[in-house]
């Protein structure tokens, strides 16, 4: 597929859905996606699946028309799978198999491709980036491009990991143009925190504990954690970055407690470990530098699997030196 515009002869209802705990590149392209559609196509019906948005992403205008509670038994002509594989699209999951025609735009190394039409590329910094590509340019408008912007804005973190590359700073340059408050929006949806999320992520840093020779560090948030500081999912993001950014740390692993010996884990690398890798190994996936995973059993455990991982990369990597 060169164009979206070349995939949609005669659709006349689209859906479009992203991965279950939307993070702001899956949230931002299925916002871009959304209204690029609905610019193109005026006279078809468009839908956009997600669970809800983080709040901070109430600056994107038009979210609120996302559903995040539905009952549709509908066939759609189309379905985009945006940022993920139908494994993870969550209860949108039944409305992708049955669409007439799937097309799956992703960037995750781990995805294989999913739909009838597949544009995965993984060295690509997001999919925001990765659907700008496939747009019209003349029918991108500040709104779509304050999304991608966003979009991009987050899985780079903020155009500073090694997935930024001179094609993703001349599209965010481009998009500079529509002259939109780039810099409130990069504060208000990446930076800026709740006191609690400022002091779960205190706790968690204070909390965490380094291993295999200060190369890997690792921080649990347990239920009781969660409920004593009032948080959930959503809150807990950035805390594995920070961990990540500690001297000397190659992987960096955080988790949380997602149910009875349930935990979600997220893992990040510093070049010399594939977490995607070490992830796929768990059922789960993402980047080279960036993946996470749902692990059962208790902390202590899990981590010691993921170590085990770990430890035969490092050891792959200072072989090769
Ligand atoms: P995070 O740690 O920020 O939740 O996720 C890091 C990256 O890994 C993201 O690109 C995310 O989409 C991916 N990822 C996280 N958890 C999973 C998972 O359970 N399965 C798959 N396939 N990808 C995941
Ligand atoms: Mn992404």
């Amino acid at each position: 597929m060169k164009r979206i515009s070349s995939e949609l002869k005669d659709a006349k209802t689209i859906a479009i859905g992203g991965h279950v705990r939307p993070d702001g590149d899956c949230v931002c392209s299925v916002m871009a996606l959304y209204r690029y559609l609905k610019k193109e196509l005026p006279e078809a019906r468009i839908d956009a699946y997600l669970e809800t948005p983080p709040a901070v992403f109430r600056v994107l205008p038009g979210i609120e028309n996302i559903k995040s509670e539905f009952d549709n038994k509908e066939t759609y002509d189309i379905f985009f799978a945006l940022d993920c594989n139908e494994e993870r699209l969550g209860e949108a999951r039944p409305l992708f198999d049955r669409a007439r025609r799937r097309i799956n735009i992703d960037h995750h190394i781990s995805n294989t491709g999913c739909g009838d039409v597949n544009v995965v590329e993984p060295e690509r910094s997001s999919t925001s980036e990765l659907l700008y590509e496939l747009m019209e340019p003349e029918l991108v408008d500040e709104e779509i491009a304050k999304a991608v912007y966003i979009g991009i804005a987050h899985d780079t973190g903020v155009f500073r990991y090694s997935n930024t590359s001179v094609r993703t700073m001349e599209i965010a340059a481009n998009l500079l143009k529509f002259g939109f408050d780039f810099s409130g929006l990069i504060e208000k949806t990446f930076y800026e925190k709740t006191y609690v999320q400022t002091q779960i992520t205190g706790r968690a840093i204070l909390e965490s504990i380094r291993f295999m020779n200060n190369k890997c560090i690792v921080s649990v948030v347990t239920r009781r954690m969660m409920d004593f500081y009032q948080v959930g999912p959503k809150d807990l993001d950035g805390i594995v970055n920070q961990l990540q950014g500690v001297k000397g740390v190659e992987c960096a692993i955080f988790m949380y407690e997602i149910g009875t010996l349930s935990y979600k884990v997220s893992m990040r690398s510093n070049g010399l470990v594939d977490v995607a890798g070490v992830a796929v190994k768990f059922g789960g996936g993402g980047h080279l530098r960036a993946a996470g995973c749902t692990m059962n059993g208790t902390c202590h455990d899990n981590i010691n699997n993921l170590s085990r991982e770990i430890a035969s990369q490092l050891k792959k990597a200072q072989e090769q030196v």
